[in-house]
């Protein structure tokens, strides 16, 4: 029975703990510094850009059809499991176009997705107004609605993933940090990693999963090839209004100049995120002038935001891989049994789902090369 270690506990090493935990032959252990979904998993909005996105082809197309088409079954799966209510919004993403805008990239998407089997509305400015009143933007002239792309709470998803994993015999251990690992044949080109380190306690393992976002980089700092993952800041504002905006009986998450309104319940919103990189020393701290920009921005699309209550604001760290795409997810270069499912930057919550297929695939395959 092979050991698999997954360290980390957002929503990518919880998705992971979760595929891995119906194959009934594997010991699946997850290790986490601090409680499930804290670090950029705890500060995401949870929408799911899949067919709207631009990417029509190649990895970064299969990975978002995947996840979408998991999604459809994994969270109705997950209350049934455990009994969690996982707050998602069904009714798609309207994203906003704007005067001078390039439409055409919209007509060739729409008509790309159709031959792949997804729907993509465009909607002219009347269409706009009648379907969602709350817009009203000088520049906003049109609209794309991707009705089959969703939202998920990320945290209630991460929380409900551990509870069914858990379920299905995954060990989970919270405080603790995984501070190196030891492999066999030091000095060859491939090396085999056979135990895990927290301090002083070791722990035998067949597979290791880094799911370890920014904490990723410290793992492979003695590796051949370290993996370099930088924070990109994000900040967002909770806020609630005496009754949802627009029509009550639809509430897509509407999205224009890189902002999110997402609809929550009763007149809540979540309104997000700025994109704020570190400085030249390496500084990175929230910037208050960045989420009003933000903010007032989302007031320009949704004039009635202006007369909502801030509930909270919070921020969160995004993990981006220094120097390639994200997100990585593969064999650590020079070992045979280290796979990196990290660097997931701004769609984690998105691409879960296919990340955690594609470790199992690997885990598999790699069992299968060993008989
Ligand atoms: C404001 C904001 C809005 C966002 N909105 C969206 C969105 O709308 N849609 C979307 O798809 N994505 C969104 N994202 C991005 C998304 O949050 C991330 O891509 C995703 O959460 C990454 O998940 P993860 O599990 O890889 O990392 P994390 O959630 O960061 O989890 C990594 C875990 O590893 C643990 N860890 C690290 N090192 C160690 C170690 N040595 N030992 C033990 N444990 C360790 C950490 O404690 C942490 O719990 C947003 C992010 C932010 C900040």
């Amino acid at each position: 029975m092979p050991h698999i270690a997954v360290i980390g506990c957002g929503v990518v090493g919880a998705m992971i703990a979760y595929e891995l935990s119906q194959i009934s032959d594997f010991r699946v252990m997850v290790f986490d510094r601090q409680p499930p979904a804290q670090a950029s998993t705890g500060a995401a909005l949870g929408v799911l850009m899949g067919i709207v996105s631009q990417k029509t082809k190649g990895k970064a197309w299969a990975l978002r059809q995947a996840s979408i088409r998991r999604y459809e079954t994994l969270i109705p799966d997950l209350e049934a499991a455990t009994g969690h209510s996982i707050p998602w919004n069904r009714q798609g993403i309207v994203m906003l176009c704007f005067e001078g805008e390039d439409l055409s990239r919209w007509e060739k998407l729409q008509e790309i997705r159709r031959t792949q089997g997804w729907q993509l509305e465009r909607w002219d400015h009347d269409r706009l107004q009648s379907r969602c009143p709350q817009v009203s933007h000088p520049r906003a002239t049109s609209a794309v609605y991707s009705p089959q792309d969703l939202q998920v709470d990320p945290t209630a998803l991460t929380l409900a993933l551990v509870a069914a994993a858990k379920q299905n015999g995954v060990m989970f251990r919270f405080d603790a940090e995984v501070t190196g690992w030891q492999c066999s044949s030091e000095g060859t080109t491939e090396q085999t990693c056979e135990q895990i380190h927290m301090g002083t306690e070791t722990i035998a393992i067949d597979w290791v999963v880094v799911a370890a976002g920014l904490g990723s980089t410290a793992l492979t700092q003695t590796a051949k090839q370290p993996i370099d993952i930088c924070p990109v800041l994000g900040q967002a504002v909770r806020v609630q209004l005496d009754a949802p905006m627009g029509d009550p009986a639809f509430q897509p998450v509407i999205t224009g100049e890189d902002i999110h309104i997402v609809p929550l319940n009763n007149g809540d919103y979540w309104v997000g995120a700025t994109v704020e990189f570190p400085t030249e020393k390496g500084e990175i701290l929230p910037d208050a002038d960045r989420l009003q920009q933000v903010w007032q921005s989302a007031v320009a699309l949704c004039p009635d935001l202006a007369q909502a209550t801030v509930l909270k604001t919070w921020s969160g760290l995004r993990p981006r891989p220094s120097d390639r795409p994200a997100p990585i997810i593969e064999l650590l270069t020079g070992y045979t049994n280290i796979l990196m499912a990290t660097g997931h930057y701004r769609n984690g919550v998105l691409l879960a789902p296919a990340t955690a297929q594609k470790i199992r695939e690997a885990i598999e395959g790699g069992l299968k090369d060993e008989r």
